[in-house]
Formats: structure tokens, C-alpha cells, sequence
């Protein structure tokens, strides 16, 4: 360890900063910065350490927003990439231009803020939306079971983006409702919209899934060429989840996840419903443009 300091601030964080031993090309610095009574400890190669100086900067605003949801049991290790290149390696991931970086249960790999725009560098408010995304990820995977159980919960991705989104602030980004209603528009045989506005009877199935994809149930299919359409409806079915049954249930489904329960049966428990009859109400919301009117 070659030095330590500390940044005064209200939630009480301190950093220390080493360099560890590494093989040439993989991060060489590191910094620990404690917010509150959480650890998140930062890598990064000598020539992005003014990126890291912002990182840190904004790990202090960012943690405490996703922490709404618990605290982080397990200390998150930030691997800052030099370029876009270097995150689609270390995430197995190609041809994902628009990904900046990528979170699991105590990691999160980040592109360099450095290298998102070379043109117009990001805000420092850029940067703690986006970190305050990927630690929502790593509260709710904490949460949700150990280090070996959490990828195998079964959390599907329109919960997982939507919390993450949400709770970041998200929402200015994702554009409103109606591309997703165009899409389920779409998919109605002599579709247009009209055929879903009404629900009654005919070839209008509201609530029923599409094939080749869906932005809610089958995501997957869509995911990397339709990033905004999938996102979208992730930070939308999460805020219809928080309007509609409140955030308090949505902490008991995180802590029935944490008793062991994979997201279907701690979904039914907190909710009162299958996943599967509120993903088919969220569509219907959708389908009958249930968001006109509403202040
Ligand atoms: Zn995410």
C-alpha cells in the first residue's frame, strides 16, 4: 500500500489506494472506497487513474441511491476497462457497441469513462446513473441468494433491468409506453393498434405473448438489436410493479429470493400472483394504453 486518502463527505468515505501485483495489460491500481458502512474496491490501469478519480467521485451518490433496495453484504470489486474492446472481452460479449458495462454478484466490469466519447465526456451525473444501475444489480443478486445460487434464481430480465433502471433514474432515457404498444400492435394479425385497443373478442388477445421474441417474457430474441425496445419495457413493467403492488412487497419478494425460493415461487409469495399472469397484466395495460389520462 503507497498511500491513503479520504473524501469528506456526508456518508463518510474513504479511499485507499495500492498496486497490487499483476500481469502486464490487466488493471495495476486499486482504490478501496467505503461509503457508509459498504466496500467497493476500484481497478484500473495508470492511465485511466483521472477516470478513477471520477468513479470514485461518483460511487459516493451512486451507492446510496441503489442501496434502497439492502445493503451490499458482499464488497463489489469495479474493473475499469481501457476500451469498449476490452469490456466485450472480459464479459464474453460481441458486437454490443451501446454496452458500457456489465454487473454480477461482487463485480462490475466498466468501460472507461474515458472512452465512452471522446467528443462530449460524460457528467459526473452520467457516470452515478450508471453506477447507480449496475449496484442495484449487485444489491438485488445479493439479495437474492449467495455466490454460487444467485445466477440460477431465475430472475428475469425485464425484473432485473427494471429495478436497476428505475432506481437509477432511468426513465428519461427509455422513452414512453407506445413503442411498446406499437410492437404488440404489430404483432396482431391485421394488427395497426386497432385490433388490440379493444379486447373483446375477435383477433385481439391482449395479454398474450408473441412469437419470435417479447420484450417482456422473451426478451433474449430482441436483446442486442433492439436494446431501447427491451430496456423499455424492463423500466416500464418495474414501475407498473411499484405503482400497482408497492415497494414493500417488492423488498418481500428480494427477501423470499434470499430464503432460498427462486423468483417464480418468490414472486407468487410477495405478489400474490404468478409472474407470469402480471407480465400478461402489464401487457394488457399496454394493449389498452392504460398510462392516457394519468397525471
Ligand atoms: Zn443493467
Amino acid at each position: 500500500m503507497d498511500g491513503m486518502r479520504a473524501l469528506a463527505t456526508a456518508m463518510g468515505c474513504a479511499i485507499a489506494a495500492c498496486a497490487p501485483h499483476v500481469p502486464d495489460g490487466a488493471p495495476a491500481l486499486s482504490d478501496t472506497i467505503v461509503v457508509g458502512e459498504s466496500t467497493v474496491r476500484l481497478e484500473y490501469q495508470a492511465r485511466d487513474a483521472g477516470a478513477a478519480r471520477r468513479v470514485a467521485e461518483a460511487l459516493v451518490q451512486a451507492l446510496p441511491c441503489a442501496e434502497r433496495w439492502g445493503r451490499l453484504r458482499v464488497p463489489v470489486t469495479v474493473v475499469l476497462h481501457p476500451s469498449h474492446g476490452a469490456l466485450e472481452e472480459a464479459v464474453h460479449r460481441d458486437g454490443f457497441a451501446w454496452l458500457r458495462a456489465w454487473a454480477r454478484f461482487d463485480t462490475i466490469d466498466l468501460q472507461s469513462p474515458r472512452t465512452w466519447n471522446l467528443i462530449f465526456p460524460p457528467t459526473l451525473a452520467e457516470i452515478e446513473e450508471l453506477l447507480a444501475h449496475e449496484l442495484t444489480h449487485c444489491v438485488m443478486y445479493q439479495r437474492a441468494g449467495s455466490a454460487s445460487s444467485w445466477p440460477y434464481k431465475g430472475i428475469p430480465l425485464w425484473f432485473r433491468e427494471g429495478m436497476a433502471s428505475v432506481t437509477a433514474g432511468q426513465g428519461y432515457k427509455r422513452g414512453g409506453p407506445e413503442p411498446l404498444w406499437a410492437f404488440y400492435a404489430r404483432q396482431t394479425p391485421g394488427g395497426g393498434g386497432g385490433g388490440l385497443s379493444g379486447g373483446s373478442g375477435g383477433s385481439a388477445r391482449p395479454g398474450r405473448v408473441p412469437r419470435g421474441g417479447d420484450p417482456i417474457s422473451d426478451p433474449e430474441p430482441l436483446y442486442q438489436e433492439e436494446a431501447d425496445l427491451v430496456y423499455g419495457a424492463a423500466h416500464h413493467a418495474f414501475q407498473f410493479l411499484l405503482d400497482r403492488y408497492g415497494a414493500e412487497r417488492v423488498q418481500r419478494l428480494l427477501a423470499e429470493m434470499g430464503e432460498g425460493h427462486g423468483f417464480e415461487t418468490a414472486f407468487r409469495a410477495a405478489i400474490g400472483i404468478p409472474a407470469e399472469a402480471f407480465e400478461a397484466e402489464f401487457r394488457r395495460f399496454l394493449a389498452w394504453r392504460g398510462w392516457v389520462g394519468r397525471p
